[in-house]
């Protein structure tokens, strides 16, 4: 992966020496963040909000296969996915800390380019870098990043407040990132067999960036605030739609109807997976890695939304006795599952 890049051993650098070259272009942003890097731990200051904290574990062959993920965009992932469990409380992210494993296979030209994908994220997001840990790894890659962000209490949306009659909606479109998945599987499946032979990634740069290079929902959190829509719950599509709509019905102890017809999903999207031989509406249940916003808001509020493009009502919340449905295209009656993503899965 990095033939072709010049090759500085990192023990050259030692650990602190690595910590300064790896942060020193990153800019505070926040009067909330009183102290950054440099000291035992870093300093915050919230005055009268509410402060959210999230953390997330990436692993190396786990979550991420670095044959075909590049490591700029590996970098801005973790952030992005990440600020968008922020997002999904209604809160503003303002600051992250990484922690690395760095396994000594890697040359500090690699790790630099992972900081350049956090650096692309920190800045296009405003969010300060504040902190992490560094450590060498004798097995693969690992980073975790925790978010930190604030909101007023009365705007936190958690998931347990769908009531009955409410109405679900989702962002953006669904199983994208799913099925650019498995069309990189597939490109790197052929290119084991034979390297001569270059991906053939054409037409699908749309799922292929979805896979690669989610965005967290930030523009959804705003746009709700000024329509003045708080919803009622709210959760982050990380595992496949079918597994966080029965998050929010499980804590709300509700149920739910949604229907077949209304699931956001874009045309590449939808041809991808009729040419691998996968049911489109499955990819949207139970794809995951969407990274879009799932929320429920009161019927009052559906004339603000209601012809915002960006936002697909799919259903609505009924009594925990009905269970959650969905209704397909030609009217039968399924009970949604979660077969999201499983990192325990054998
Ligand atoms: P400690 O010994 O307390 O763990 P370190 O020497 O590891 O402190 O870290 C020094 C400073 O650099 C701290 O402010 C820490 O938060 C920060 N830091 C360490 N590793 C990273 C990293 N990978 N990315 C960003 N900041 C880091
Ligand atoms: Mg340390």
């Amino acid at each position: 992966m990095f033939e072709n890049k010049e090759r500085t051993d990192i023990a050259e650098l030692g650990e602190f020496g690595l910590i300064k070259h790896l942060t020193q272009n990153f800019k505070i942003q926040h009067e909330s963040s009183i102290k950054g890097v440099g000291d035992d731990a870093a300093v915050l200051d919230f005055s009268e909000q509410q402060v959210l904290v999230s953390t997330d574990l990436l692993l190396e062959g786990i979550h991420f296969d670095l044959a075909y993920v590049p490591l700029i965009h590996l970098g801005y992932k973790a952030v992005q996915v990440n600020l968008s469990d922020i997002y999904a409380m209604n809160g503003v992210a303002t600051q992250i800390t990484v922690s690395i494993g760095i396994s000594s296979k890697f040359p500090l030209e690699a790790v630099e380019d992972i900081y350049k994908g956090i650096e692309l994220a920190c800045n296009k997001f405003n969010i300060d870098l504040i902190g992490g840990d560094t450590s060498s790894s004798k097995q693969g890659l690992v980073i975790s990043i925790t978010s930190i962000g604030h909101a007023k209490k009365e705007d936190i949306c958690y998931r347990n407040g769908a009531q009955e009659g409410d109405l679900l909606c989702v962002s953006g479109d669904l199983g994208g990132a799913y099925v650019g998945l498995q069309i990189l599987e597939r490109e790197k499946l052929i290119f084991l067999e034979n390297p001569q032979i270059q991906p053939d990634l054409e037409g699908k740069d749309y799922i292929i960036e979805r896979q690669l290079k989610p965005e967290g929902r930030r523009d959804v959190v705003d746009l709700l605030a000024q329509l003045k829509i708080k919803p009622t719950s709210m959760i982050d599509v990380s595992d496949g739609l079918a597994s966080e709509i029965l998050h929010i019905c499980t804590q709300s102890d509700k149920g739910c109807t949604i229907y077949e017809d209304k699931l956001p999903i874009d045309p590449v999207t939808y041809e991808t997976a009729r040419e691998l031989g996968l049911d489109p509406t499955v990819c949207a249940l139970n794809g995951g890695e969407d990274y879009e916003l799932l929320f429920t808001i009161k019927q009052a509020d559906y004339e603000k939304l209601k012809n915002d493009v960006d936002i697909s009502i799919i259903g609505h919340i009924t009594d925990k006795n009905s269970g959650c449905r969905m209704i397909s295209k030609s009217d039968v009656v399924h009970e949604l599952k979660a077969q999201g993503w499983n990192a325990f899965k054998k």
